[in-house]
Protein backbone atom coordinates (compact mmCIF):
# COMPACT_ATOMS: atom_id res chain seq x y z
CA UNK A 1 0.00 0.00 0.00
CA UNK A 2 1.21 3.33 -0.78
CA UNK A 3 0.85 5.74 1.99
CA UNK A 4 -0.39 9.79 1.42
CA UNK A 5 2.75 10.60 2.94
CA UNK A 6 4.92 9.94 -0.10
CA UNK A 7 2.69 11.10 -2.11
CA UNK A 8 1.77 14.65 -4.12
CA UNK A 9 -1.69 14.47 -4.26
CA UNK A 10 -2.66 16.92 -6.97
CA UNK A 11 -6.19 14.78 -7.99
CA UNK A 12 -8.35 16.58 -5.42
CA UNK A 13 -11.09 16.90 -7.87
CA UNK A 14 -11.61 12.98 -8.37
CA UNK A 15 -11.80 13.08 -4.53
CA UNK A 16 -10.06 14.35 -1.21
CA UNK A 17 -8.53 13.25 2.13
CA UNK A 18 -10.75 12.76 4.63
CA UNK A 19 -10.34 15.57 6.82
CA UNK A 20 -9.42 14.91 10.69
CA UNK A 21 -11.83 16.19 12.40
CA UNK A 22 -14.80 15.12 10.36
CA UNK A 23 -13.50 11.29 10.76
CA UNK A 24 -12.94 11.66 14.68
CA UNK A 25 -16.73 12.90 14.32
CA UNK A 26 -18.30 9.87 12.41
CA UNK A 27 -16.31 7.32 13.82
CA UNK A 28 -18.39 6.82 16.99
CA UNK A 29 -21.25 6.23 15.09
CA UNK A 30 -19.69 3.23 13.56
CA UNK A 31 -18.81 2.21 16.91
CA UNK A 32 -20.71 2.69 20.19
CA UNK A 33 -24.12 4.85 18.42
CA UNK A 34 -25.59 1.87 16.43
CA UNK A 35 -28.93 2.18 17.14
CA UNK A 36 -31.42 2.77 14.29
CA UNK A 37 -32.41 6.33 13.75
CA UNK A 38 -36.17 5.48 13.39
CA UNK A 39 -35.97 4.08 16.50
CA UNK A 40 -38.33 4.94 19.27
CA UNK A 41 -36.12 4.90 22.48
CA UNK A 42 -33.57 7.18 23.51
CA UNK A 43 -30.84 5.16 22.05
CA UNK A 44 -32.29 5.15 18.46
CA UNK A 45 -33.32 9.25 18.59
CA UNK A 46 -29.95 10.04 19.72
CA UNK A 47 -28.71 9.17 16.29
CA UNK A 48 -31.49 10.40 14.85
CA UNK A 49 -30.64 13.88 16.34
CA UNK A 50 -26.91 13.62 14.99
CA UNK A 51 -28.46 13.64 11.38
CA UNK A 52 -30.98 16.48 12.07
CA UNK A 53 -27.71 18.41 12.96
CA UNK A 54 -26.13 17.30 10.04
CA UNK A 55 -28.63 18.43 7.83
CA UNK A 56 -28.65 21.68 9.92
CA UNK A 57 -24.88 21.81 9.02
CA UNK A 58 -25.03 21.40 5.54
CA UNK A 59 -28.19 23.50 5.62
CA UNK A 60 -26.15 26.40 6.74
CA UNK A 61 -23.29 25.74 4.12
CA UNK A 62 -25.86 25.74 1.54
CA UNK A 63 -28.25 28.89 2.91
CA UNK A 64 -31.33 26.60 2.29
CA UNK A 65 -33.85 25.24 5.12
CA UNK A 66 -32.33 21.89 6.80
CA UNK A 67 -35.96 20.31 5.43
CA UNK A 68 -34.68 20.98 1.53
CA UNK A 69 -32.10 18.81 2.00
CA UNK A 70 -32.59 14.78 1.31
CA UNK A 71 -29.04 12.55 2.04
CA UNK A 72 -28.17 9.99 -0.37
CA UNK A 73 -25.50 7.58 -1.55
CA UNK A 74 -23.29 9.67 -3.80
CA UNK A 75 -23.75 12.56 -6.28
CA UNK A 76 -24.76 10.25 -8.69
CA UNK A 77 -27.54 9.11 -7.00
CA UNK A 78 -28.97 12.91 -6.57
CA UNK A 79 -28.65 13.60 -10.43
CA UNK A 80 -30.37 10.53 -11.54
CA UNK A 81 -33.22 11.19 -8.82
CA UNK A 82 -33.50 14.84 -9.14
CA UNK A 83 -33.61 14.15 -13.55
CA UNK A 84 -35.44 11.76 -13.09
CA UNK A 85 -38.64 12.97 -10.83
CA UNK A 86 -39.08 15.76 -13.37
CA UNK A 87 -40.09 13.48 -15.85
CA UNK A 88 -42.56 12.21 -13.50
CA UNK A 89 -45.12 14.75 -13.20
CA UNK A 90 -46.50 15.14 -16.85
CA UNK A 91 -46.46 12.29 -18.84
CA UNK A 92 -46.57 14.44 -22.27
CA UNK A 93 -43.23 16.14 -21.24
CA UNK A 94 -39.96 14.64 -21.69
CA UNK A 95 -37.94 16.54 -23.01
CA UNK A 96 -34.57 17.79 -20.89
CA UNK A 97 -31.96 20.51 -21.69
CA UNK A 98 -28.61 19.26 -20.52
CA UNK A 99 -24.61 19.73 -21.90
CA UNK A 100 -21.94 18.33 -24.01
CA UNK A 101 -19.65 18.51 -21.19
CA UNK A 102 -21.90 17.28 -17.94
CA UNK A 103 -20.24 14.56 -15.98
CA UNK A 104 -21.37 11.03 -16.85
CA UNK A 105 -23.88 10.96 -13.79
CA UNK A 106 -25.60 13.57 -15.86
CA UNK A 107 -24.65 12.86 -19.49
CA UNK A 108 -24.59 9.22 -19.26
CA UNK A 109 -28.32 9.20 -17.52
CA UNK A 110 -30.03 11.34 -20.35
CA UNK A 111 -28.15 9.00 -23.17
CA UNK A 112 -30.06 6.36 -21.42
CA UNK A 113 -33.17 8.06 -21.16
CA UNK A 114 -32.98 9.05 -25.16
CA UNK A 115 -32.73 5.58 -25.52
CA UNK A 116 -36.04 4.91 -23.57
CA UNK A 117 -38.52 7.66 -25.56
CA UNK A 118 -37.21 10.78 -24.23
CA UNK A 119 -35.69 13.87 -26.63
CA UNK A 120 -32.27 14.99 -24.94
CA UNK A 121 -30.98 18.07 -25.92
CA UNK A 122 -27.24 18.68 -24.95
CA UNK A 123 -26.05 22.22 -25.67
CA UNK A 124 -22.76 22.60 -27.21
CA UNK A 125 -20.11 24.82 -25.42
CA UNK A 126 -17.60 27.22 -27.03
CA UNK A 127 -13.67 27.19 -27.25
CA UNK A 128 -13.14 28.12 -23.65
CA UNK A 129 -16.05 26.11 -22.36
CA UNK A 130 -18.80 28.25 -22.09
CA UNK A 131 -22.66 27.61 -22.54
CA UNK A 132 -24.23 30.11 -24.55
CA UNK A 133 -27.67 31.25 -22.32
CA UNK A 134 -29.65 32.37 -26.11
CA UNK A 135 -28.77 28.71 -27.25
CA UNK A 136 -30.43 27.59 -23.99
CA UNK A 137 -33.20 29.99 -24.19
CA UNK A 138 -33.72 28.51 -27.62
CA UNK A 139 -33.14 24.59 -26.81
CA UNK A 140 -36.30 25.22 -23.87
CA UNK A 141 -39.87 23.44 -25.37
CA UNK A 142 -42.96 23.61 -23.51
CA UNK A 143 -42.47 20.17 -23.35
CA UNK A 144 -39.29 20.44 -21.22
CA UNK A 145 -39.56 18.69 -18.11
CA UNK A 146 -35.77 19.83 -17.17
CA UNK A 147 -32.74 21.62 -17.73
CA UNK A 148 -29.84 20.05 -15.99
CA UNK A 149 -26.94 21.99 -15.85
CA UNK A 150 -23.14 21.43 -14.04
CA UNK A 151 -22.05 24.67 -11.85
CA UNK A 152 -18.58 23.88 -12.39
CA UNK A 153 -16.54 21.32 -14.88
CA UNK A 154 -14.84 18.20 -13.04
CA UNK A 155 -12.09 18.25 -16.06
CA UNK A 156 -11.50 22.04 -16.43
CA UNK A 157 -13.43 23.95 -13.70
CA UNK A 158 -14.99 26.12 -15.81
CA UNK A 159 -18.32 27.73 -14.15
CA UNK A 160 -21.28 27.77 -15.96
CA UNK A 161 -23.29 30.99 -14.75
CA UNK A 162 -25.92 29.09 -12.91
CA UNK A 163 -28.19 31.69 -11.24
CA UNK A 164 -28.38 33.51 -14.69
CA UNK A 165 -29.50 30.18 -15.88
CA UNK A 166 -31.84 29.38 -12.89
CA UNK A 167 -33.33 32.73 -13.53
CA UNK A 168 -33.91 31.51 -17.27
CA UNK A 169 -35.44 28.97 -15.87
CA UNK A 170 -37.39 30.46 -14.20
CA UNK A 171 -39.21 32.88 -16.69
CA UNK A 172 -39.79 29.99 -18.89
CA UNK A 173 -41.43 28.11 -16.25
CA UNK A 174 -39.15 24.93 -16.56
CA UNK A 175 -37.42 22.61 -13.45
CA UNK A 176 -33.93 23.56 -12.89
CA UNK A 177 -31.34 21.25 -11.67
CA UNK A 178 -27.58 21.60 -11.05
CA UNK A 179 -24.58 19.33 -10.50
CA UNK A 180 -23.09 21.40 -7.79
CA UNK A 181 -20.67 18.67 -6.98
CA UNK A 182 -17.36 20.44 -8.03
CA UNK A 183 -18.70 23.83 -6.10
CA UNK A 184 -19.80 22.73 -2.85
CA UNK A 185 -17.33 23.32 0.06
CA UNK A 186 -15.65 25.68 -2.51
CA UNK A 187 -17.46 28.62 -3.46
CA UNK A 188 -20.01 30.49 -0.89
CA UNK A 189 -23.42 29.35 -2.23
CA UNK A 190 -27.06 30.78 -0.69
CA UNK A 191 -29.94 29.06 -2.26
CA UNK A 192 -32.32 30.95 -0.38
CA UNK A 193 -31.56 33.48 -3.14
CA UNK A 194 -31.34 31.58 -6.02
CA UNK A 195 -34.22 30.20 -8.55
CA UNK A 196 -32.45 26.80 -8.40
CA UNK A 197 -34.98 23.92 -7.75
CA UNK A 198 -32.32 20.84 -7.05
CA UNK A 199 -28.83 21.03 -6.36
CA UNK A 200 -26.62 18.03 -6.49
CA UNK A 201 -23.74 17.53 -3.74
CA UNK A 202 -21.26 14.76 -2.84
CA UNK A 203 -19.30 14.76 0.44
CA UNK A 204 -16.22 13.24 -0.66
CA UNK A 205 -15.01 16.25 -3.16
CA UNK A 206 -15.43 18.50 0.17
CA UNK A 207 -13.00 15.68 2.72
CA UNK A 208 -16.16 13.93 3.92
CA UNK A 209 -15.93 10.31 3.15
CA UNK A 210 -16.95 8.98 -0.47
CA UNK A 211 -20.79 6.99 -0.64
CA UNK A 212 -22.80 9.41 0.72
CA UNK A 213 -24.19 12.91 -0.80
CA UNK A 214 -27.09 15.19 -0.91
CA UNK A 215 -29.83 16.31 -3.18
CA UNK A 216 -30.95 20.32 -1.86
CA UNK A 217 -34.89 20.19 -2.70
CA UNK A 218 -36.11 23.64 -2.64
CA UNK A 219 -39.89 24.08 -0.93
CA UNK A 220 -41.37 25.40 -3.61
CA UNK A 221 -40.58 21.86 -5.98
CA UNK A 222 -42.25 18.91 -6.73
CA UNK A 223 -40.47 15.75 -6.36
CA UNK A 224 -41.06 11.75 -6.76
CA UNK A 225 -38.75 9.70 -4.74
CA UNK A 226 -36.75 6.98 -7.30
CA UNK A 227 -36.23 4.95 -4.03
CA UNK A 228 -39.16 3.41 -2.39
CA UNK A 229 -39.83 1.27 0.87
CA UNK A 230 -39.86 2.83 5.01
CA UNK A 231 -39.89 6.88 5.13
CA UNK A 232 -36.87 7.96 5.65
CA UNK A 233 -35.74 11.56 4.31
CA UNK A 234 -39.30 12.51 4.93
CA UNK A 235 -40.59 9.60 2.25
CA UNK A 236 -37.86 11.28 -0.43
CA UNK A 237 -35.48 8.59 -0.26
CA UNK A 238 -35.76 5.42 1.35
CA UNK A 239 -33.66 3.20 3.38
CA UNK A 240 -31.73 2.93 6.79
CA UNK A 241 -29.66 6.18 6.74
CA UNK A 242 -26.33 5.87 6.54
CA UNK A 243 -25.63 7.10 9.44
CA UNK A 244 -22.11 7.57 10.32
CA UNK A 245 -21.35 8.68 6.78
CA UNK A 246 -24.03 11.55 7.13
CA UNK A 247 -22.80 12.74 10.82
CA UNK A 248 -19.47 12.61 8.29
CA UNK A 249 -20.74 14.65 5.96
CA UNK A 250 -22.46 17.20 8.42
CA UNK A 251 -18.94 17.68 10.43
CA UNK A 252 -17.53 18.00 6.00
CA UNK A 253 -19.73 21.14 5.73
CA UNK A 254 -19.01 22.85 9.10
CA UNK A 255 -15.10 22.61 8.21
CA UNK A 256 -15.96 23.78 4.33
CA UNK A 257 -18.37 27.14 5.66
CA UNK A 258 -15.16 27.80 8.36
CA UNK A 259 -12.31 27.53 5.77
CA UNK A 260 -14.02 28.71 3.08
CA UNK A 261 -12.67 31.89 3.00
CA UNK A 262 -9.38 31.68 3.60
CA UNK A 263 -8.78 28.29 1.58
CA UNK A 264 -10.42 29.75 -1.63
CA UNK A 265 -7.34 32.28 -1.51
CA UNK A 266 -5.02 29.92 -0.46
CA UNK A 267 -5.56 27.16 -3.11
CA UNK A 268 -6.11 29.96 -5.70
CA UNK A 269 -2.41 31.02 -5.25
CA UNK A 270 -0.97 27.85 -4.95
CA UNK A 271 -2.90 27.09 -8.53
CA UNK A 272 -2.02 30.12 -10.27
CA UNK A 273 1.81 29.83 -9.00
CA UNK A 274 1.71 26.55 -10.24
CA UNK A 275 -0.21 27.20 -13.80
CA UNK A 276 2.66 30.04 -14.00
CA UNK A 277 5.59 27.90 -13.22
CA UNK A 278 4.54 25.35 -15.52
CA UNK A 279 3.67 27.36 -18.64
CA UNK A 280 6.87 29.49 -17.94
CA UNK A 281 9.10 26.32 -18.04
CA UNK A 282 7.12 23.93 -20.81
CA UNK A 283 7.16 24.51 -24.29
CA UNK A 284 3.82 23.83 -25.69
CA UNK A 285 1.72 24.10 -22.66
CA UNK A 286 -1.61 25.59 -22.64
CA UNK A 287 -4.42 25.88 -20.23
CA UNK A 288 -7.77 24.43 -21.11
CA UNK A 289 -10.63 26.94 -20.31
CA UNK A 290 -8.43 30.01 -19.48
CA UNK A 291 -10.38 32.91 -20.45
CA UNK A 292 -13.34 31.22 -19.02
CA UNK A 293 -14.83 31.67 -15.38
CA UNK A 294 -12.67 29.18 -13.34
CA UNK A 295 -12.93 27.28 -10.25
CA UNK A 296 -10.29 28.19 -7.94
CA UNK A 297 -8.47 24.94 -7.76
CA UNK A 298 -8.71 23.46 -10.54
CA UNK A 299 -6.07 22.95 -14.24
CA UNK A 300 -6.35 21.54 -16.95
CA UNK A 301 -3.07 21.47 -19.25
CA UNK A 302 -2.37 20.45 -22.59
CA UNK A 303 0.98 19.45 -23.51
CA UNK A 304 1.96 19.28 -26.76
CA UNK A 305 3.62 15.81 -28.24
CA UNK A 306 2.62 13.85 -25.23
CA UNK A 307 -0.01 11.27 -24.99
CA UNK A 308 -2.03 11.74 -21.04
CA UNK A 309 -2.01 7.77 -20.16
CA UNK A 310 2.25 7.90 -20.36
CA UNK A 311 2.47 10.83 -18.68
CA UNK A 312 -0.02 9.91 -16.12
CA UNK A 313 2.45 6.36 -15.53
CA UNK A 314 5.36 8.48 -15.61
CA UNK A 315 4.44 10.93 -12.61
CA UNK A 316 2.77 8.00 -10.77
CA UNK A 317 6.01 6.93 -10.40
CA UNK A 318 6.98 9.98 -9.46
CA UNK A 319 4.52 9.92 -7.00
CA UNK A 320 2.92 12.70 -8.25
CA UNK A 321 -1.58 12.09 -8.79
CA UNK A 322 -3.33 13.81 -11.40
CA UNK A 323 -5.68 12.95 -14.07
CA UNK A 324 -6.26 12.71 -17.25
CA UNK A 325 -9.80 14.26 -17.77
CA UNK A 326 -12.20 12.84 -15.16
CA UNK A 327 -11.48 9.86 -12.67
CA UNK A 328 -14.03 7.68 -13.77
CA UNK A 329 -12.60 7.39 -17.55
CA UNK A 330 -8.95 6.37 -16.46
CA UNK A 331 -7.92 3.18 -17.87
CA UNK A 332 -10.25 4.25 -21.21
CA UNK A 333 -8.32 5.07 -24.42
CA UNK A 334 -10.88 7.99 -25.70
CA UNK A 335 -10.11 11.40 -24.96
CA UNK A 336 -12.22 13.74 -22.89
CA UNK A 337 -15.74 14.49 -24.05
CA UNK A 338 -15.19 17.50 -22.41
CA UNK A 339 -12.21 18.71 -24.48
CA UNK A 340 -13.73 17.61 -27.52
CA UNK A 341 -16.67 19.79 -26.74
CA UNK A 342 -14.66 22.58 -26.71
CA UNK A 343 -13.63 21.55 -30.24
CA UNK A 344 -9.88 21.15 -29.09
CA UNK A 345 -7.91 19.39 -31.86
CA UNK A 346 -6.92 15.72 -31.18
CA UNK A 347 -3.92 16.15 -30.17
CA UNK A 348 -4.78 18.68 -27.61
CA UNK A 349 -7.38 16.61 -26.12
CA UNK A 350 -5.01 13.35 -25.88
CA UNK A 351 -2.13 15.63 -24.37
CA UNK A 352 -4.25 17.17 -21.34
CA UNK A 353 -4.19 16.19 -17.86
CA UNK A 354 -5.89 17.64 -14.94
CA UNK A 355 -4.59 19.06 -11.57
CA UNK A 356 -6.88 19.85 -9.04
CA UNK A 357 -5.73 21.50 -5.64
CA UNK A 358 -7.27 21.54 -2.25
CA UNK A 359 -7.31 21.84 1.35
CA UNK A 360 -3.87 19.32 2.30
CA UNK A 361 -1.72 20.47 -0.70
CA UNK A 362 1.36 22.49 0.81
CA UNK A 363 3.79 24.81 -0.92
CA UNK A 364 6.60 21.95 -0.87
CA UNK A 365 4.04 20.11 -2.67
CA UNK A 366 3.63 22.78 -5.31
CA UNK A 367 7.67 23.25 -5.83
CA UNK A 368 8.22 19.58 -6.21
CA UNK A 369 5.50 19.10 -8.49
CA UNK A 370 6.69 22.42 -10.79
CA UNK A 371 10.38 20.55 -10.69
CA UNK A 372 9.01 16.94 -11.79
CA UNK A 373 6.43 17.68 -14.26
CA UNK A 374 8.36 19.73 -16.90
CA UNK A 375 10.86 16.90 -16.74
CA UNK A 376 8.08 14.31 -17.46
CA UNK A 377 7.37 15.85 -20.11
CA UNK A 378 10.34 16.77 -21.68
CA UNK A 379 10.99 13.06 -20.84
CA UNK A 380 8.12 11.79 -22.56
CA UNK A 381 8.68 14.17 -25.54
CA UNK A 382 12.45 12.71 -26.19
CA UNK A 383 10.91 9.18 -25.86
CA UNK A 384 8.26 9.78 -28.71
CA UNK A 385 9.15 10.84 -32.47
CA UNK A 386 8.63 14.58 -32.06
CA UNK A 387 12.03 16.04 -29.75
CA UNK A 388 10.78 19.27 -27.67
CA UNK A 389 12.40 21.68 -30.02
CA UNK A 390 10.50 20.18 -32.92
CA UNK A 391 7.01 20.13 -30.96
CA UNK A 392 5.09 23.36 -32.54
CA UNK A 393 2.26 24.54 -30.44
CA UNK A 394 -0.72 24.33 -32.68
CA UNK A 395 -2.55 27.61 -33.76
CA UNK A 396 -5.25 27.10 -31.11
CA UNK A 397 -2.78 25.86 -28.28
CA UNK A 398 -0.78 29.52 -28.78
CA UNK A 399 -4.46 31.40 -28.48
CA UNK A 400 -5.04 30.08 -25.29
CA UNK A 401 -2.24 29.65 -23.66
N1 LIG B 1 -20.75 15.18 -10.81
C1 LIG B 1 -19.52 15.67 -10.90
C2 LIG B 1 -19.32 17.02 -11.54
C3 LIG B 1 -18.42 14.95 -10.42
O1 LIG B 1 -17.19 15.43 -10.53
C4 LIG B 1 -18.66 13.68 -9.83
C5 LIG B 1 -17.53 12.85 -9.35
O2 LIG B 1 -16.47 12.85 -9.93
C6 LIG B 1 -19.98 13.23 -9.74
C7 LIG B 1 -20.99 14.00 -10.23
C8 LIG B 1 -20.29 11.91 -9.12
O3 LIG B 1 -20.25 11.98 -7.71
P1 LIG B 1 -20.19 10.64 -6.86
O4 LIG B 1 -18.80 10.12 -6.99
O5 LIG B 1 -20.48 11.06 -5.46
O6 LIG B 1 -21.22 9.74 -7.41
Amino acid sequence: MISDEELIYLDNNATTQIDPAVLEEMLPFLQKFYGNPSSGYRFGSQVRQAIDRARERLANLLGCDPSEIVFTSCGTESNNAAIDSALQFEPRNKHIVSSAVEHSAVRRHCEDLAKRGCEVTFLGVDQDGNIDLAELQNAIQPRTAIVSLMWANNETGVLFPIEKIAQICREKRVLFHTDAVQVVGKIPICLRQSSINFLSLSAHKFHGPKGVGALYISKKSRFRPSIIGGGQENGRRAGTENVASIVALGKAAERAAECITEEQERVRAMRDRFENAILEKVNGAAINGARAPRLFNTSSISFAGIDSPAALMLLDRHRICCSAGSACRTGSTESSHVLRAMQLSDERARGALRFSFGRFNTPADLDQACEIIPQVIEKLRALSSSSPTNVQPQPALQMLT
